[in-house]
C-alpha cells in the first residue's frame, strides 16, 4: 500500500499565489509528492503586489534563497516602513516603521514614556524614536542587530520587488525541484458524485489533470474555492470602503527610497512604492466617490516620475472566504480572501496559507479536525490585519471630502472597537493571539492617526523631569548615531 494516501497536489494559478505554494511544497515535501501546476498565460495574473512585511525574509531562508540572488532577480530594495501622509489631516505625516521604537520601561511600554515626555512640553515626535523611520528618512539601509552600543533592537525590514520577477525566479526554482509546469485554461471541473470533492481539471486542450488536493491560487475569481464549490464569502466593504484600484508604474526617481509611501487622497489613497528599475504607483479608491477618470487623473498628478506603462484597473470586493480550505480544495491567494494593500499583507497572507497546509498536511487523508483548525487560524489571522487597516481609515479627523466624513462615521468591528476604546481611555494596546502587527505597530497607527489617550502609565511618573529628558536625548542621541554610520540604500543595494 502507498505509503501517502494524498500524493497528488494540483495548484491552480501560476502568480505569486501559485508559484509560492508550489516552491514551499516541493521545499518540504519534495519528491514523496507529485506536484502540477496549471496556469493560463491567455489569461494572465493580477500584476500588482510589490510591497512586503518582514516575515518574507523567513519564506526566503525557508526556501534557500539568498537575498543578493533574490534582489537582483527581482530587482527589489529594502523597505524599512510605510509613511502615511495626509492620513490624520490633510497635512499630517507618520511612519509605521518596522521594529523597535524607544526602550520600555518594566511592564510600561516606551509610548508612555514619550506621553508624559509630550505631557512637559518634550518637541520630539514619537518617531524620533525609531531606527527605522530615522534611517528612512535619510535614505539609509545597513543591516544592525541592534542600535549601535546598545542591545536594543536594530533594524527590521522588508522587501519592495518585482512581483512578477519573483513569480519567475519561483517558477524557476520549482520546477528545478520537480514540480510539472502545465500551460492551459481549465474549462472545466469534474466534482466526485457522492463526495463533491474535486476529480479532475479539463483544460481547454481537452487534456485532463487529476489530484487528490487542489490548491486553488486562481484569484479572485476563485475557480475552485467559490465557482466550483460555493463556498461563500464574507464582504467586508462595510468597513474597508475602497473596492477599485488603478496601477501605473513610473521611471524611479533617485535616490531610491527604503521605504513605501502611502498618501491619502480625496477618496482613497495613492501607493508609491521604488524599485530598482521603476516606481511602483496606484490609487485605490471608493467607486461611490470616484470615478476612474477622476482616480488616474489624482494619480498622473501625483506621479514623479514618467510613466512607463498604460494604465491598470482593478476591481476588488474587500472580505474573506468563508472556509479557506473547503473539501480537497484549499484556497491561497487572492481566492482565500481580500484586503486592500495598505499594510502590504497579502503575500504575507500567501505565505502564512502554505505554512499553514504544511503544518496540517492531509497525508493519510483529509481530516475535519485538521480542516476546521486551519480554517480557524486562516480567519483569526486576517481578522486581525482586517481591524488593523480598518484603524487608518476610521481614525481619520479629515472632513474635506464625503468620503472621509463617512469614514468616521462607519461601525467598525467590535474588536477594533474595544482596542480603540481601551487606548484612548488608558493608553494601553496588547498584541492579539497570532497578529502579525506587534504593540509598536499599533502604537505608531493609534498616534500617528491622533487618538490620545487620557491616562498614562503610573511607572512613566516615576522618572524625574531630568531624568525623563535625559531619557529621550540619550535614546534620540544613540539612533542619530546609529543612522550617521549607515551607507545610502543605494550603496548598500550595490547600484
Ligand atoms: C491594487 C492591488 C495592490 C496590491 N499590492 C500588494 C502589495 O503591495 N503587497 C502584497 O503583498 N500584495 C499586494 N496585492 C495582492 C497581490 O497582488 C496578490 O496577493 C498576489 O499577486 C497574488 O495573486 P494571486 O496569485 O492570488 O492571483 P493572480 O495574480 O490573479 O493569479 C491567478 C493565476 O490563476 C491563473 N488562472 C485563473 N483562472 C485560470 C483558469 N481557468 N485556468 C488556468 N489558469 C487560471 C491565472 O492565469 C494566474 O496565473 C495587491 C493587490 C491589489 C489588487
Amino acid at each position: 500500500m502507498d505509503k501517502f494516501k494524498i500524493k497528488n497536489i494540483t495548484i491552480v494559478g501560476g502568480g505569486t499565489a501559485g508559484w509560492i505554494s508550489a516552491a514551499l511544497l516541493v521545499k518540504v515535501l519534495g519528491k514523496t509528492h507529485n506536484i502540477k501546476l496549471i496556469e493560463s498565460q491567455a489569461i494572465g495574473t493580477i500584476g500588482v503586489g510589490e510591497a512586503t512585511i518582514p516575515p518574507i525574509i523567513h519564506l526566503n531562508n525557508a526556501l534557500g534563497i539568498d537575498e543578493k540572488t533574490f534582489l537582483a532577480a527581482t530587482k527589489g530594495t529594502m523597505k524599512l516602513g510605510i509613511e502615511f501622509e495626509n492620513w490624520s489631516t490633510e497635512n499630517s505625516k507618520y511612519m509605521h516603521a518596522f521594529g523597535g521604537l524607544g526602550k520600555n520601561l518594566p511592564f510600561c511600554d516606551f509610548h508612555h514614556v514619550f506621553l508624559r515626555a509630550k505631557e512637559q512640553g518634550s518637541e520630539y515626535e514619537f518617531g524620533d524614536f525609531s531606527l527605522n523611520y530615522q534611517a528612512a528618512k535619510q535614505h539609509k539601509f545597513d543591516k544592525l542587530p541592534h542600535i549601535t552600543g546598545t542591545n536594543l533592537p536594530g533594524i527590521v525590514y522588508a522587501y519592495h520587488f518585482d512581483a512578477s520577477l519573483y513569480a519567475k525566479l519561483l517558477s524557476e526554482y520549482s520546477q528545478a525541484r520537480g514540480v510539472e509546469r502545465i500551460e492551459g485554461k481549465v474549462v472545466d471541473v469534474i466534482q466526485n458524485q457522492q463526495s463533491g470533492e474535486v476529480e479532475q481539471l479539463v483544460l481547454e486542450s481537452g487534456q485532463s489533470i487529476d489530484g487528490d488536493l487542489f490548491i486553488d491560487c486562481s484569484g479572485l475569481r476563485g475557480l475552485l474555492i467559490e465557482q466550483t464549490l460555493n463556498t461563500g464569502y464574507e464582504d467586508w466593504r462595510h468597513w474597508l470602503p475602497c473596492d477599485s484600484a488603478v496601477a501605473l508604474p513610473c521611471e524611479s526617481p533617485s535616490p531610491i527610497a527604503p521605504y513605501t509611501r502611502s498618501v491619502a487622497k480625496e477618496a482613497g489613497w495613492c501607493w508609491h512604492i521604488p524599485l530598482q528599475h521603476r516606481m511602483g504607483n496606484g490609487m485605490v479608491y471608493s467607486s461611490k466617490f470616484m470615478t476612474d477618470e477622476q482616480a488616474l487623473k489624482t494619480l498622473s498628478d501625483s506621479l514623479p516620475g514618467k510613466p512607463l506603462a498604460e494604465p491598470n484597473f482593478i476591481k476588488f470586493r474587500t472580505g474573506r472566504r468563508l472556509k479557506q480550505w473547503n473539501k480537497n480544495v484549499v484556497a491561497i491567494g487572492l481566492s482565500s480572501g481580500f484586503l486592500e494593500p495598505l499594510e502590504s499583507t497579502s503575500i504575507h497572507l500567501i505565505q502564512m496559507g502554505v505554512i499553514r497546509l504544511l503544518k496540517c498536511f492531509p497525508h493519510h487523508g483529509i481530516k475535519a479536525c485538521e480542516v476546521d483548525e486551519y480554517n480557524r487560524q486562516s480567519k483569526m489571522e486576517i481578522e486581525n490585519i482586517r481591524d488593523f487597516i480598518i484603524l487608518h481609515y476610521k481614525a481619520t479627523q479629515r472632513q474635506d471630502s464625503a468620503f472621509w466624513q463617512q469614514c468616521q462615521r462607519m461601525d467598525i468591528p467590535e474588536t477594533l472597537a474595544r482596542k480603540i476604546a481601551l487606548f484612548k481611555e488608558s493608553g494601553k494596546v496588547f498584541r492579539e493571539q497570532d497578529d502579525v502587527f506587534t504593540e509598536i505597530a499599533w502604537q505608531q497607527v493609534l498616534l500617528g492617526q491622533e487618538i490620545l489617550p487620557q491616562d498614562i502609565h503610573p511607572m512613566a511618573s516615576t522618572l524625574t523631569d531630568e531624568q525623563l529628558a535625559d531619557l529621550m536625548d540619550n535614546l534620540n542621541t544613540l539612533i542619530q548615531r546609529s543612522v550617521e554610520s549607515m551607507p545610502q540604500h543605494e550603496a548598500f543595494l550595490n547600484i
